[in-house]
This record gives structure tokens, sequence and C-alpha cells, in this order.
């Protein structure tokens, strides 16, 4: 089942402005908690409303809008200018987080993106909410999140109400959510196309969703009737363009069907554990690379995430190694006097990473490397020879190497 979501800080340009204030001066106003604007020149207060506090919004204060028009709605709007190297500061951190959890990830403007997370087992509203928490605890920011089955659902989700919040919208609740909504709110559903339907009685989504696709054709033509009327049913199977980065890390993480505790551990933890790390391991040779260092993720029943890591001497993709690795970190964590069993916790969640990444080629080889490493010299080279025999003796192509 394909599952995306929608990310979109809200109000972006506001709360960032309000964070790049208080960094200047902790002990300052937050401007997200008074009526508060980005836009304009604040001096001779020109220009348009970029974007708007909470407080600000209970004035009618709107973004497009001129400051002038603003100031004469709310006479103590408080102005700033805009700081886009704050923005794309604050911006790429977001994306950096998130690629945290995919790489499947698509920013779709400065402020939004498309996560696929088909791939990972469960992605449903406990890892939304997740994702919506930790960026307020660790950027100081705060995101929507839409979860759907495709990119349109997933963005109409998450604008349904703000600020911090998770919204879904699977398909079998396009009726009740999707349609009741007016045609002109539908994403990429511009004003012009919106008159041209409301012109022609079809004032909601839900009446774009039932008519005639060639009626809807005929009035917007055949692209655009296609588009909304694929769109007011809910469908769109355009993919999230995510960009190949270098890949940094490794992990595989699990949600475990019982709570772990002290007592079943070993029995119950321990095969998990392993497991993943075979998992792990078998993704690192696939990509031939090895890494050095070795982390484990355990999240406790109230949510929250602890990790511990450690560096090798030597670099690794021998799942042995990292098991015995993982089990030290997890012994730590867990039965150490301020581990996590300790303190009466359970875990729901374990996972393993491999990170600091090369090629292998710098491990220092041990002498059963070094044996196996001559042996299969010696190999290569008795078959290169055979080769070249027959070669001689049948002509050029009668022998190609298998793959
Ligand atoms: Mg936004």
């Amino acid at each position: 089942m394909r599952r995306v979501f929608h990310v979109d800080v809200n109000s972006a340009f506001l709360s960032w402005s309000a964070l790049e204030r208080l960094k200047a001066d902790p002990d300052g106003i937050d401007l997200r908690t008074i009526p508060s604007a980005v836009g304009g020149d604040v001096e001779t207060r020109h220009g348009v409303i970029t974007a708007k506090s909470i407080p600000a919004k209970a004035f009618h204060v709107e973004t497009g809008e001129p400051v002038v028009k603003a100031l004469a709605k709310c006479p103590d709007l408080v102005l700033v200018k805009s700081d886009f190297g704050a923005y794309r500061r604050y911006s790429s951190e977001l994306m950096d987080f998130l690629r945290t959890y995919t790489p499947y990830v698509e920013q779709a403007s400065i402020d939004e993106a498309y996560l696929d997370v088909s791939e990972i087992e469960n992605a449903g509203v406990p890892l939304a909410d997740e994702i919506r928490n930790r960026v307020k605890e660790e950027l100081k920011f705060t995101v929507n999140v839409g979860i759907s089955v495709n990119k349109f659902l997933a963005k109409t989700a998450s604008d349904f109400s703000k600020p911090d919040k998770v919204h879904t919208l699977y398909p079998e609740e396009i009726p009740v959510k999707l349609w009741p909504m007016p045609i002109g709110k539908l994403h990429g559903c511009g004003a012009a196309t919106a008159g041209k339907l409301i012109g022609s009685g079809i004032n909601t989504i839900g009446d774009a969703a039932h008519a005639e696709l060639s009626i809807l054709q005929s009035l917007l033509g055949k692209k655009a009737g296609i588009y909304i009327y694929e769109r007011a049913n809910g469908r769109d199977d355009s993919a999230v363009q995510y960009e190949e980065r270098e890949v940094k890390s490794y992990s595989n993480e699990v949600t475990t069907a019982e709570d772990v505790t002290a007592s079943n551990y070993e029995s119950y933890a321990v095969p998990i554990l392993k497991k993943l790390c075979e998992k792990v391991a078998g993704r690192l040779r696939k990509d031939g690379v090895c890494g050095s260092t070795v982390s484990v993720i355990v999240k406790t029943a109230g949510f929250r995430r602890h990790t511990r890591q450690m560096t090798l001497k030597n670099s690794t993709n021998d799942a042995g190694e990292i098991f015995a690795g993982s089990k030290k970190l997890m012994k730590e964590l867990l039965f150490s006097g301020e581990g996590l069993f300790a303190k009466g916790e359970a875990l729901r969640l374990i996972g393993v990473g491999i990170s600091n990444l090369d090629d292998g080629q710098n491990r220092q080889m041990d002498f059963s490397d070094w044996i196996r490493e001559k042996k299969q010299q010696e190999k290569r080279h008795k078959l290169d020879e055979m080769m070249s025999a027959v070669r001689e003796k049948y002509g050029e192509n009668a022998l190609r190497k298998g793959r």
C-alpha cells in the first residue's frame, strides 16, 4: 500500500523569524505569541504580508495583502522583514531531519515536503505524530502532517486545520472530508478555473467528482478537465520526486509486537536485534560498503527515542561484528545503573544503524583475511592462465568470463 506524508511548516517565515529573534535575544518576545507579520519594507510600510502569526489571524490579517491594509485592521501589528538566509537554513535543517526517516523526500517548496513512507512498516498517525513532536522539540517550530495514499490527498490533509496537527485523508474518507470543500480549495484549481466551474453550478469538489468528464473537458479544455476530474476523485499517481543523495548511514528498526522489558529481553529482543543486524549487514554488502560506527535506537512506551553509539577500530559489514557491538550498546543503554530498565521503562521499538561509511579498503586485515585474500588471488590467477591457454588454441572468442 502506498503511503505519502505531506509535511508543511506552520507560518514558516513568521516562525523562523521568531526563532532568529529569540536566538539574538533569548529574553525577547516570541513573535508567534503576538499579532505579528513578515513582509514589505518595515520602515516605509510598503509591500505585502508574506506570513502572519496566529494572533494576527484573529485580526483577519491576510497573506498577500498590502501592509497598509493589514495595519488598518491591526494597528499594533509588529512587522519584521524577511530573512531568506535564515529561512534557507531552517528549511535545510528540516529536510535533513526528514531524510533520517526515509530517503524518499521531495522538497516541494522552502517549507514543505512529501515523504514516500510506503517502505516503513505501519506508517500512519503515530509516526506522523512522532515527526511532528520531534520537529517541535528539536527544531523548535511546528508543522502539520497530512497522511494519505498519494501526494494530492496528503497535501490536502495537511491543510485541514493548523497549527501543529496531523490529519488523514484516506480514500474512504473522501466523501466526508474532501467532497464538501468548495471547488476553489482543490489544490491546483486556480481562481479562473474555479470561476468557470462555479458558473456551471459546480460549487464543491464533490460536484466535480460526480460531473461527467466530457462536461468538465468542454468547460476547461482536455488537460485541465481531466486534472480536476481525477483530483476531485482523489486520484494522483505522480511519484514523490526524491533526490538521489549519497547514503550516509544504513539502519533498520522495528516496532515490537510485545513490550520489551528486562524479563523478556534475552529471549524476545535479542533475536530481533540479531535479525536487524543481519539485514543491515546484508544491505552494506549489497552496496559494497563498510561502516565503523554502530548505533542502537530504542523507543520507550512513551515514544521517547534513546540512542547509543560506538566506533569500531575497523569498519565492517559483518553481521556478527555489528551484532556484538549492538548487544554491548544495548546493555549499557538498558541495564546500567542509569539504564532504561533500571528506570522501569518498557520498549516499543528497537533499531540498529551503521554510519561512518567507507569502501572497506582501509581495513587492517587480520591473518585469516589475508589468507582468504591470497587464496582468491591464486584462484583468479589460475583461471586467467587457463583462459589464455584456451584462447591461444581456439581463438579470441572461444571463452568469456561469466558474471
Ligand atoms: Mg507552510
